[in-house]
């Protein structure tokens, strides 16, 4: 159920819709768009009692959602959601592109700066890198923990760079948290309902990888997760879903870039390196995924990446994530949107 707000309803009549619904005994989310604010109803077992509601100042009209997710929807906020840093001019969802880029893990504090400095001057603002990695076998290497979360806020304040990172668990999530500016869930874990209730939770966005195998649905369903609990600062992010294909490690699927975007406000990135698994098409679709109109990239990139703990295979050297920018640069454009220039001042003295 949905309660759509008149567009000059105040505050005030906002907070008495809500309050009235809580009586009920449901959670009213309250999602403020560009025309007007809709109120989202959940945790109702059945078809909601309208009429009071319908009665209410400021109501417009109360519609029910017919779709299983509903925060997720357009229905309930038709502009697209534009995600904010506390304290930095970075955002997700406008026409800025986010570039996330880093080591698929933290694997030293000389790795991390190396790598980080040459992302931070190509124009990247985000610096990503795994501190719990979700490893296929147990005995590859599984991060760093927490000494792999401090470097990462190092990082942070050395090239002015944000921080994502994957929390695994509950214990993870609280460090990440804490640490991070923005908390990954990755593929493994899209269908961790227990996660996603305490990311839902966190007073930090989320970066929400697609399952390795998730249809559109339950991808969106993932993200509705997280909402109903609170936090409708989720990003969703394409990584590849596994298929019959095997010339890569997964097929990217960039045509769920539009199909989310018709269906839901959320932004949504593109992983190209997961997404193929090999280094030499990471820039071909980093190139497609702009032109497909994803919100922005997310790309591992190691500064060694022949002596990389994870991923070496589909880790790009910093020159070729130069060359990606460039190219990413003139597609952007021709979409009416940016991404940031190079030449982000760093500092000239890489301390060890
Ligand atoms: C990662 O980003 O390093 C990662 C493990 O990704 P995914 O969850 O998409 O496999
Ligand atoms: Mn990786």
């Amino acid at each position: 159920m949905l309660i759509v707000m008149q567009a000059q309803a105040t505050e005030e009549q906002i907070r008495r819709v809500c309050d009235k619904v809580e009586s009920l005994g449901y959670r009213a989310h309250s999602m403020p768009g560009a025309q007007r604010t809709a109120i989202g109803i959940t945790g109702n077992k059945g078809e909601v009692e309208s009429g009071t509601l319908e009665e209410m100042p400021g109501v417009q009209e109360v519609i029910r959602v017919s779709k299983p997710y509903k925060l997720v929807s357009r229905d309930v906020k038709p502009d697209n959601s534009v995600i904010k840093f506390p304290g930095s001019p970075v955002t997700i969802g406008g026409a800025d592109l986010v570039i996330m880029a880093g080591p698929c893990g933290i694997e030293s504090r000389e790795q991390a700066f190396a790598t980080a400095e040459p992302l931070a001057r190509a124009g990247a603002q985000f610096f990503r890198g795994g501190a719990y990695k979700p490893r296929t076998s147990p005995y590859s290497f599984q991060g760093m923990g927490e000494d792999g979360l401090k470097i990462m806020a190092e990082v942070r304040d050395r090239f002015g760079l944000l921080i994502v990172t994957e929390a695994v668990d509950y214990e993870s999530l609280d460090l990440v948290e804490k640490y991070a500016d923005m908390i990954q869930i990755g593929a493994r874990n899209m269908q961790n309902f227990s996660l996603l209730k305490r990311a839902g939770r966190a007073r930090k966005p989320v970066l929400l990888k697609r399952g390795i195998a998730a249809t559109l649905e339950e991808f969106l369903m993932a993200a509705e997760y997280i909402m109903s609990e609170g936090n409708y600062n989720v990003v969703l992010c394409e990584r590849g879903v596994r298929t019959f294909a095997d010339h890569t490690r997964n097929t990217l699927d960039l045509s769920v870039v539009p199909a989310v975007q018709r269906l839901s406000h959320l932004p949504i990135v593109v992983d190209p390196s997961h997404g193929t698994g090999k280094r030499n098409k990471v820039t071909p679709l980093s190139r497609a995924a702009v032109a497909v109109g994803a919100d922005g990239l997310i790309i591992e990139v190691h500064h060694d990446p022949d002596r990389a703990l994870s991923d070496g295979m589909q880790s790009l050297y910093p020159e070729q994530f130069d060359a990606l920018m460039v190219q990413v640069r003139q597609i952007a454009a021709v979409l009416g949107r940016n991404v940031a220039e190079a030449g982000t001042p760093v500092p000239a003295t890489v301390s060890k």
